[in-house]
């Protein structure tokens, strides 16, 4: 065959691929490959471009038994590493044997298996601190607290606290899930969000009244109209608010603001925007970009004491992703903190 068809077959291959022959020399390269392991393989023993154990096995495999083999091999760039599933196939004709090793990267499949095992992790954990205790109160109250009225009330009170955490963590999970699970699908009904905040605000009033803070609500008169899940803004305008109650502002003010914004500078659209602002303490930077991560909390021990999962912005964010809108946080220590919902008209 053409080498300078082979070579030019190669190339229009999107993934690095090597061919190597029967004397286990490398005998085409296309671009992607030669972007990868260096322009001077071509013609060298395919030990030059590969090293590592996994991969050399499989090549060696693949000539020797003219079979399908397949292997990870481990890419250490200047920047990162990357991480390629590398396929091993034979190929023969006129009177040619080889094998054709091509190299799928694989290293976002690989972050989300990562992303799905801390998260298996964290929900373990924050399931099981409740549980011990529930359980060591149970073990108490059926020993050593037997026959203590006393100790058996006050015992009483800490598991229904414990248990009504797990179920927070619960009902929260699966909200996320639900909202996960439908973010590709844009809702189309049409809801008015000045009177969803209204609404929201009226709901959160007596929480706020016994947290002793104020919460104040701006914005235009009349409808505002967007496509969107009312149950699910809902639920963000809520978490948001909430939050700015619990951490921002004991005994201040919680301003709710809705605003139309002619042509939002992200979205490139005319949107309604809501501020939800707090006179709290403030975030620093460096927690700004991460607040949004599941189980992501500045102070454990506060949000815990708070009674909060970790979850409400997560949620908020998919909530929002779904509605093609964006979330923007601002905040400065001492100077409270501003959430942003911004969410397309049409
Ligand atoms: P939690 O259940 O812990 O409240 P969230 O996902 O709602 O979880 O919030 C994550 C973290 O973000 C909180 O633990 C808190 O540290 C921080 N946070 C959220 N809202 C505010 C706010 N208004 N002021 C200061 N910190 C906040």
């Amino acid at each position: 065959m053409d080498t300078h068809f082979l070579d030019s077959l190669l190339n229009a291959l999107p993934q690095p691929s090597l061919l190597i022959d029967a004397s286990a020399r490398i005998s085409a390269a296309n671009s992607a490959a030669q972007a990868l392991f260096g322009h001077k393989v071509v013609g060298h023993h395919y030990t030059l471009a590969l090293r590592q154990p996994g991969p050399l096995a499989a090549i060696e495999a693949a000539l020797a038994e003219a079979r399908e083999t397949q292997a990870q091999h481990i890419h250490t760039g200047p920047s990162r590493e990357t991480v390629y599933r590398m396929l091993v196939r034979p190929v023969a004709g006129d009177g040619r044997r080889a094998v054709l090793a091509s190299f799928e990267d694989v290293s976002e499949a690989q972050q989300i298996g990562q992303f799905r095992r801390d998260f298996v992790a964290n929900v373990s954990h924050e399931l099981r601190t409740p549980l011990t205790s529930l359980l060591g109160f149970i073990e108490t109250l059926r020993g050593p607290a037997k026959d203590d009225a006393q100790a058996r009330e006050r015992f009483l009170t800490v598991m229904a606290q414990e248990a009504e955490r797990m179920n927070r963590l619960v009902r929260d999970l699966l909200h996320l899930s639900r909202v996960e699970a439908e973010e590709r699908v844009r809702p189309t009904t049409q809801v008015d969000l000045a009177s969803l905040l209204a609404s929201v605000v009226r709901t959160l009033r007596p929480m706020a009244d016994a947290a002793g803070a104020t919460i104040v609500q701006h914005g235009e008169p009349g409808p505002a109209l967007l496509p969107a899940d009312a149950d699910q803004l809902t639920q963000v305008f809520q978490n948001l608010i909430e939050n700015a109650v619990k951490y921002g502002a004991a005994k201040g003010t919680v301003t709710v603001t809705l605003r139309q914004v002619s042509r939002d500078v992200g979205l490139r659209t005319e949107a309604l925007a809501v501020d939800v602002r707090d006179e709290g303490e403030g975030i620093p930077a460096e927690h700004i970009p991460r607040l949004s991560e599941r189980f992501y909390r500045v102070d454990s021990h506060r949000s815990r004491a708070e009674g909060g999962t970790g979850l409400g912005l997560a949620i908020v964010k998919h909530i929002v992703q779904r509605h093609r809108g964006r979330l923007v946080i601002a905040s400065a220590p001492g100077k409270g903190s501003t959430f942003t919902v911004v969410l397309p008209t049409h």
